[in-house]
């Protein structure tokens, strides 16, 4: 058992908290503000090898780890406090890497390189308007038709609708077959019969959501994920991964909110002596601090088991990865909001403004508590089933 970062992981995470200081941090208010992450910044990401970083270098990745993304997604949560250039990273992440595992050697020679290098979005399609969680339940359907596939359906709430459509790229879509299972598809978002939607949405606002609607649209084969009829597999192994780097996301995001809180009760007064003397605060700080530093390591062993058994293609430990995955997807976007949040009460009147920016955090992080990349009892549901057993699903 080894419990700290090797010399390459620790000057690794010590380049992305450099970048996250100085770009992201710079930049967070104007991704806010502007609906939209600038292309420079998405090009010095490039440029660090961050998009797509698990990516093999002969599609134009670095080939990282998982415990070596992880530790990216810490510092670029804890860079854009907005969440936002968090997605943006984590999708790249998660999605490329399904796609460079899964994908066809044409898709993959096609797809990803531009994506690695910040000129095109690739993102993940699953929800429906009438729903996300019952994914088995989905009713988009993808007939196949000679070398490709007719899609028809309806999605929502999908990020990086926008940016697809201005960078280019698109999103590994999923559907039903009408020949028995799923499909799992990549379909550029300017195919002809996709239209877009965007959605207001209260929070990381440099990144869009929306909805996308397909109208038979036709997506050659060579965009098949995985085998026919077997996407459903494929979809949950890359949730496997997203839901990672989401949780390390947040843990950037807690401990950056911890920063600044510590940073200000040791400089406040109140009754003559520093806001961190009074145990009512210095508590609440330890008691938040122990939590975020075990989620976080409960989340680098997370992308251990991932790196060790599901990315080199092993789903002999499915149980164990299924588990902390799930655990660390409850965990972290709970315990980072917290964090945001009590800090912000520790700063009085000045936490509920903007110069402060902790409601910067708190709007981002609040998305991964209503759902994106799964809601909190979706987690809950996967971890009964495999402490249970299936027969104690929730639903047939
Ligand atoms: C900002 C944002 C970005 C997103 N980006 C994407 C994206 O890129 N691609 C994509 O496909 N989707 C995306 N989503 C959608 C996300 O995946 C869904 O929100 C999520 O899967 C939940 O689906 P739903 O919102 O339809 O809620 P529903 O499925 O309708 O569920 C509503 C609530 O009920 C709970 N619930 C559902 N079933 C059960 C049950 N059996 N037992 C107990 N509770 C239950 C859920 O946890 C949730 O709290 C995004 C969402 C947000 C907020």
């Amino acid at each position: 058992m080894e419990f700290r970062l090797n010399d390459e992981e620790a000057a690794f995470q010590a380049a992305v908290r450099k970048f996250g200081d100085r770009v992201l941090r710079t930049h967070e208010r104007q991704i806010d503000a502007d609906g939209r992450i600038p292309d420079d910044v998405l090009h010095a990401m490039a440029e660090l090898g961050l998009l797509a970083m698990p990516v093999p270098t002969e599609y134009g990745g670095i080939g990282a780890s998982a415990v070596l993304t992880e530790l990216a997604a810490e510092e670029v949560g804890r860079g854009d406090f907005s969440m936002a250039t968090a997605v943006f990273f984590l999708l790249e992440a998660g999605w490329g890497y399904l796609l460079s595992r899964h994908g066809t050697e044409a898709a993959k020679r096609e797809v990803l390189p531009p994506v690695c290098r910040g000129e095109a979005f690739l993102g993940i399609a699953t929800t429906e308007p009438t729903g996300g969680s019952d994914l088995a339940g989905l009713k988009t359907t993808s007939r196949r038709d000679g070398a490709k596939f007719v899609l028809h359906g309806e999605k929502a709430f999908v990020s990086g609708v926008e940016e697809a459509k201005r960078l280019g790229g698109g999103h590994l879509t999923l559907s039903k077959s009408p020949a028995g299972g799923f499909n799992f598809l990549y379909v550029p978002t300017r195919s002809s019969g996709v239209t877009t939607q965007r959605f207001e949405n209260m929070g990381r606002m440099g990144i869009s959501t929306g909805g996308l609607t397909y109208a038979d649209v036709a997506v050659p084969d060579r965009y098949l994920v995985g085998s026919e009829g077997k996407g459903f597999e494929c979809a949950m192994e890359g949730f496997s991964v997203a839901r990672t780097f989401v949780s390390a996301a947040c843990i950037g995001a807690a401990e950056r909110a911890l920063e600044t809180g510590m940073k200000y009760i040791r400089e406040r007064t109140a009754f003559g002596q520093p806001l961190g003397k009074f145990e009512a605060i210095q508590f609440e700080l330890v008691d938040l601090w122990a939590q975020v530093e075990a989620v976080k390591w409960q989340c680098r062993r997370a992308a251990w088991l991932l790196d060790t058994y599901t990315m080199k293609g092993d789903r002999s430990h499915r149980s164990e990865v299924d588990l902390a995955v799930a655990s660390v997807k409850l965990t972290a976007p709970p315990i980072a909001f917290e964090c945001v949040k009590r800090v912000m009460m520790w700063f009085g009147a000045a936490g509920y403004t903007k110069d402060v920016g902790l409601e910067l955090g708190l709007r981002g992080i609040m998305s991964y508590l209503v759902g994106a990349e799964g809601g909190l009892n979706i987690m809950r549901i996967i971890l009964g089933r495999e402490l249970l057993g299936k027969e104690f699903l929730p639903y047939k």
